[in-house]
């Protein structure tokens, strides 16, 4: 029994072994996801959205959705309401929906409390002056002058600094802790400041805001968050976070736990918001919601499932060590995701034309795919085959090696659930353009009619389209939005913005098969020998249009073999 229980401890990552401690003490843990709402989420806040609501669940708890809404230059309702989409998206429910900007009267009688008790004081320092008198780790700060203000004194100003008295910048309310504490975040943090600015849901009612620092453990503690969950720049902010509780709570009375897990960092891409709004702005992608952005709405859009980036979730882990996530992960989760989903479709990128001309004119037949070799129950699909086809431009060489196991002069090749048919000819226009290639089928060799013919093996299989049946479509092909790994910080150290792939989306058309009509927005698919596509929302019904959501090509797959 003892060894099982030290086998099961070891299998737990660092969080769950705490909550397991915990839940000796506690009743039932308590977590909360706090965005704040002044952009979209990213794939980052979808690590902490299955940490929190995931542990929750896990544990017998529950988790709020809060908004951490104490900053009211960036912050909008168009963010709460996609915020409040993604986390649904994703599958996870929120016990209760909730506001820090709801917690502003209690937080101010609270800022009282601390200065009534001497534990807090209006500063009038500019906030260059605060940051300067701070000084460094190892050389300890000069206390403000305003610093010994008697808590009449302050009291009065703090209110006036409500009622809207001073501009801007004027003053601020510190907290009165150590100007000699070897945490900086110790030497009399602001706790309050001055913005006469107009918040998405309190209005002009306030013109003072708390602290990030202030305003989160108090939270915690309103709503009886039993685990603070945060990333790792916050841990030495931590003492900080105590010391707020301490001079709040009664003693004994049970107080939140902050504590600090790695964040997600992923390679290609930018991850900050405020750089995120950057490229939105600039017009650098459409959207938000552009399929290239790293947001949960982009990858939405781009066709991810929710399910591929909880399992992406799952698989990066929880540790306490930052390292950076090669994206290759992320688009093997969606693969193995879509492998086991999505119906096979043909489609025709690059066409060329095939005309088989011992096929009889003016007639067609149907030939039978399978929708999806990985679904058992999956039904057949009927697919039109006739004269004129269009394979891909690709799957043709002239002066072909000997391995090239695709169409050759003189050379067989199967078309996919079709014929095997023979390149006789090469057609080109008279700059020396192949347009068209003439080729003859083998009537006997049709998949899956049971003759001995049917199944003569040839070394190569293609797809293709019937030219008369296929439907035009518009086809995004997305790449990584940086041509570098950490575009934030590359080894030549120019702006982000220079290391933008020029090449991170290409417009196309594409020839697919009949199967697809009337599909609609979000649909997703493989594109046989092609790549997983989804139906985007810029589709209408004249034109489709397919985004493309990952190539087949498994790098990360290889790569893990391979160690
Ligand atoms: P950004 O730096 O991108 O603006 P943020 O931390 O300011 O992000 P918040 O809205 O404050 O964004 O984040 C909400 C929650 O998501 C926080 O608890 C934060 O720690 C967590 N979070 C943000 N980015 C990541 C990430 N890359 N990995 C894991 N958790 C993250
Ligand atoms: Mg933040």
């Amino acid at each position: 029994m003892a060894e099982n229980s030290t086998e099961h401890k070891k299998s737990l990552h660092f969080i769950e072994q705490l909550i397991e401690e915990d839940l000796k003490i506690y009743p039932h843990i308590v977590t909360r996801f706090p965005p704040e709402p002044n952009g979209y989420l990213h794939i980052g806040h979808a690590k902490s959205i299955c940490l929190n609501f995931g542990m929750a669940e896990q544990y017998g708890g529950y988790c709020n959705l809060r908004f951490d809404d104490t900053n009211p230059i960036r912050e909008t309702i168009e963010y709460v309401e996609a915020i409040k989409k993604d986390v649904e998206w994703l599958g996870f429910e929120w016990e209760n929906e909730l506001y820090a900007s709801e917690y502003f009267e209690q937080l101010y009688e609270w800022a009282v409390l601390l200065i009534t008790k001497g534990k807090a004081y209006v500063c009038n320092m500019s906030v260059d002056e605060i940051a300067e008198s701070r000084g460094t780790p190892t050389i300890p700060g000069k206390e403000s002058p305003y610093r010994n203000r008697s808590v009449e004194e302050n009291i009065d100003l703090f209110a006036r600094m409500r009622q809207g008295e001073f501009a801007d910048g004027e003053c601020m309310l510190r907290a009165k802790i150590d100007m000699t504490s070897p945490n900086m975040h110790m030497r009399d943090p602001i706790m309050y400041r001055i913005r006469h600015a107009h918040h998405h849901r309190t209005g002009d009612k306030w013109c003072i805001y708390p602290m990030y620092d202030f305003a989160h453990g108090e939270s915690d503690f309103i709503e009886g968050i039993s685990h603070s969950f945060c990333t790792l720049e916050f841990e030495v902010h931590r003492p900080l976070y105590e010391w707020f509780l301490e001079q709040i709570a009664e003693p004994g009375q049970r107080v939140p736990k902050q504590r600090e897990f790695a964040r997600l960092n992923l390679n290609y891409t930018v991850m900050s918001k405020r750089k995120l709004l950057q490229l939105v702005e600039e017009k650098h992608v459409q959207s938000w919601d552009d399929p290239r952005m790293p947001t949960i709405s982009g990858l939405r859009r781009r066709g991810y499932t929710p399910e591929s980036i909880r399992n992406f979730s799952a698989k990066v882990g929880v540790s306490k060590r930052e390292n950076v996530i090669d994206v290759a992960l992320l688009e093997h989760c969606v693969r193995e995701d879509l492998n086991a989903a999505s119906p096979r479709i043909m489609a025709v990128l690059n066409p060329l034309k095939v005309v088989l001309t011992n096929y009889p004119e003016n007639e067609s037949e149907l030939v039978y795919g399978i929708s999806n070799p990985e679904d058992e129950q999956s039904e057949k699909r009927a697919i039109p085959f006739s004269r004129e086809l269009y394979i891909e431009h690709t799957d043709f060489m002239e002066d072909a090696p000997k391995k090239f196991f695709r169409l050759a002069p003189g050379r067989e090749v199967r078309l996919k659930y079709g014929y095997i048919i023979k390149c006789e000819d090469v057609i080109k226009d008279d700059a020396g353009n192949i347009i068209e290639l003439h080729c003859t089928y083998d009537p006997k060799s049709k998949s899956g009619s049971g003759t001995e013919e049917s199944k003569r093996k040839v070394k190569g299989t293609i797809h293709w389209v019937s030219i008369a049946d296929a439907i035009e479509t518009e086809v995004r092909l997305y790449d990584r939005l940086f041509s570098v790994e950490n575009p934030l910080n590359a080894e030549d150290g120019k702006d982000f913005l220079e290391y933008i792939n020029p090449d991170s989306l290409q417009i196309t058309r594409a020839l697919v098969e009949p199967s697809i009509k009337g599909v609609e927005v979000g649909y997703k698919c493989q594109f046989e020998r092609t790549g997983y596509f989804c139906v985007d929302p810029d589709s209408t019904q004249e034109n489709l249009v397919f985004n493309r959501t990952v190539s087949l090509r498994d790098a990360w797959a290889k790569q893990s073999q391979k160690k």
